[in-house]
């Protein structure tokens, strides 16, 4: 194995390889990149290294979950993830068995599948290629990563340096931020949990105790589910500003609705009022409401693109929770979960702000303004567990090397705070608005240029896109001119 000296943090670091390209982040998104890259890119065997510290690729923060009781959000067969072979994983499914092992999966015309099935999917489909070792995974979270004469230097926490070309981050969904008077009053506390997601997280929760989830989103919902699931009778409060909840996903699996394309909106208001005309005739056709956001999402990065700068922030400051919570909808056994779980009493909804915390003994005791009177309810719970998603927001402060490129100039915010700044080939633009060639961010942090990309489907294109870039670049590899 090569081994050079570099300074890296003022000390001599051995580099343990080198390649073409290091992808930090092996879930969905790192995965799927490596994969294109693998097929498409024209690269050398051990050239493309993945930084993961999970046990497989593919699975990331979305799917690696033991939990039968957590499902995917969307039907099976709209999970494309390999753009060649868009039916590949409800192909899968059935040759698998896991269908048949599941069938609670099946709803109407559509197939909820757990999403460790998706998981084990991601891993069949990324093992030939480990095993051929056109992709590396190296087990380690990423701690530093350092520009070195036009290359980078990647680090592991177990000191595994690696000198590429080129960079990609795919880390994607950091922890959610919890309200503020929520993490004042009780951080460190060991009844708050602030990662639900997490695997174990919630496993403390004794079955009758009372849970406050603080955010009603996919997430609230999915500790709900699971819960129940492990038989928890006691009580839960899902607690949200607005009290909206994500709709449910409709079973008949319709095809999409609506052109949003052709007279593109070119603002908020404009679009609001197409979407209105649309459902309208979608009512009229007798398709459910949901194919015209479906609709919205295939065509969602067109209609992102043709809104000026200010009427994308019109949008997200107005529009987007309404909007998320027709987009991100809840699978059909969720739904289902919901509706008992709310005529029994034990699950309450409630909307508003919280006004006080305070700890007595074991008990969290929450003060909260309720909408839309404005009564204030005090309430004793066991567990205070943040669910608020992922605080894209503050993704550059999330992780040491992510500051690190930040303060030297390599990355930034983009415009909206939902992630990283990029331009369309999908590479880092650094604060001067210049790209940085061989930085790429891939997936849903892309997504304040690109608008839609959350999806498994969004970001498989997304992902081919790159691999096909670099694959332009040809196979000559930078570190082969460094070393020689
Ligand atoms: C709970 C949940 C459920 C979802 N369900 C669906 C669904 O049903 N259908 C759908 O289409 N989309 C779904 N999504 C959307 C999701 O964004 C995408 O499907 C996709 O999985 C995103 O994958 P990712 O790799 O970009 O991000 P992540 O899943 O966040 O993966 C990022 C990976 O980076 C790794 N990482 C982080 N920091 C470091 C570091 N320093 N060094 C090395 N590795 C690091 C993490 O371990 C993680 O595995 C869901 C999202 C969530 C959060």
């Amino acid at each position: 194995m090569l081994r050079i000296s570099i300074p890296l943090q003022q000390k001599a670091f051995q580099v343990s390889g080198t390649c073409r390209v290091v992808i930090i982040g092996g879930g969905f998104s790192g995965a799927s990149l490596a994969r294109q890259l693998a097929l498409h890119g024209g690269l050398a065997s051990g050239d493309i290294v993945v930084f993961e510290p999970r046990e497989t690729l593919g699975a990331g923060v979305a799917y690696d979950t033991a939990d039968p009781a957590l499902r995917l959000n969307v039907a099976a067969n709209r999970m494309r993830a390999l753009p060649e072979d868009p039916a590949a994983f409800i192909d899968w499914l059935g040759k698998s068995g896991r269908l048949k092992a599941d069938p609670d999966a099946a709803r109407g015309d559509s197939i909820y599948a757990r999403r460790q099935d998706f998981a084990s999917f991601m891993r069949e489909v990324m093992q030939p290629l480990l095993d051929e070792e056109k992709v590396v995974h190296i087990r380690e979270r990423v701690e530093h990563v350092k520009r070195h004469g036009g290359l980078w230097l990647v680090q592991g926490q177990s000191s595994t340096v690696y000198l590429a070309d080129i960079v990609v981050i795919a880390t994607s969904h950091p922890a959610p931020r919890a309200p503020a008077p929520l993490a004042l009053a009780l951080n460190g506390h060991p009844r708050f949990i602030t990662d639900p997601s997490r695997p174990g997280a919630l496993d403390p929760i004794m079955p009758d105790d009372r849970v406050f989830v603080a955010g009603a989103g996919l997430t609230a919902l999915d500790i709900v589910a699971s819960r129940i699931a492990r038989g928890h009778a006691g009580t839960t409060t899902i607690f949200s500003r607005s009290g909206l909840l994500p709709r449910e996903q409709d079973t008949a699996n319709p095809a999409p609705f609506g052109d949003f394309t052709t007279s593109p909106a070119v603002t908020a208001r404009m679009l609001l009022r197409q979407v209105r005309a649309c459902l309208a005739s979608a009512n009229e056709a007798g398709l459910p409401w949901q194919s015209v956001f479906d609709a919205l999402r295939q065509q969602g990065q067109a209609i992102w693109r043709n809104l000026p700068l200010n009427e994308q922030k019109r949008f997200l400051r107005h529009l987007r929770r309404r909007f998320e919570t027709h987009r991100y909808r809840m699978p059909p056994q969720n739904a289902e979960v919901m509706q008992k779980e709310l005529a029994t009493g034990r699950l309450r909804l409630r909307a508003g702000r919280i006004c006080r915390v305070e700890r007595i003994a074991h008990r969290l005791q929450l003060d909260l303004i309720l909408k839309p009177e404005g009564i204030v309810e005090r309430c004793s719970f066991d567990w205070v567990i943040a669910a608020t998603g992922p605080d894209h927001a503050s993704v550059l402060k999330s992780q040491p090397w992510l500051s690190e490129l930040e303060r030297n100039g390599f990355v930034i915010a983009d415009r909206h705070g939902v992630g990283i700044a990029c331009d369309e080939a999908s590479r880092a633009v650094d604060p001067d608005g210049k790209v940085v060639e061989n930085l790429f961010v891939a997936g849903p942090l892309a997504r304040g240029l690109f608008g839609e990309l959350t999806g498994v489907p969004e970001i498989a294109q997304q992902t081919k896109a790159i691999a096909e870039s670099i694959g332009a670049q040809g196979a000559r590899s930078v570190v082969g001119r460094f070393l020689g």
